[in-house]
């Protein structure tokens, strides 16, 4: 199982990430470019930032590993971050259902992520993470 990613500005999509199985991965090159891009033009809103990214069917909770991650962002965009887990009940591609949780970081409680109403996820973003997932396809 890869733990693909993607990463979301508004209905936009920064980057796709997938290559490694157990491990949470992003481009943070990409990520400052896009950001850096924005913020010259005036336009960057990091609450309409967020980050999906896939684990094994039933693990729809955030690890300590995630915590860091979330940290991890919060630090890069100065902001706090969406961080979403998704899971899926097969590898069916023609299936589209998909769960989900959405969480942020928020640094007056650093222990922790807040779980919060889900973003739901486009389903082209959703088709992808579930081929990269399931090694339908690779980067
Ligand atoms: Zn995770």
């Amino acid at each position: 199982m890869i733990e693909s990613s993607i990463i979301k500005y508004r209905s936009e999509t920064v980057t796709i990430d997938g290559r490694w199985a157990n491990s949470v991965e992003f481009n943070f090159d990409k990520i400052w470019k896009f950001k850096d891009k924005l913020k010259a033009k005036g336009d960057w809103n990091p609450k309409v930032f967020s980050y999906y990214h896939v684990h094994p069917e039933g693990m729809l909770w955030y690890s300590e590993k995630d915590l860091n991650c979330a940290k991890g962002l919060h630090i890069a965009l100065g902001a706090c971050t969406n961080f979403h887990i998704v899971t899926f009940d097969d590898g069916d591609l023609h299936a589209g259902h998909y769960n989900l949780k959405s969480f942020f970081y928020d640094p007056r409680f650093p222990d922790k992520l807040l779980e919060y109403d889900e973003i739901p996820l486009d389903s082209y973003s959703v088709y992808i993470l579930k081929a990269l997932s399931y090694g339908y396809v690779t980067l």
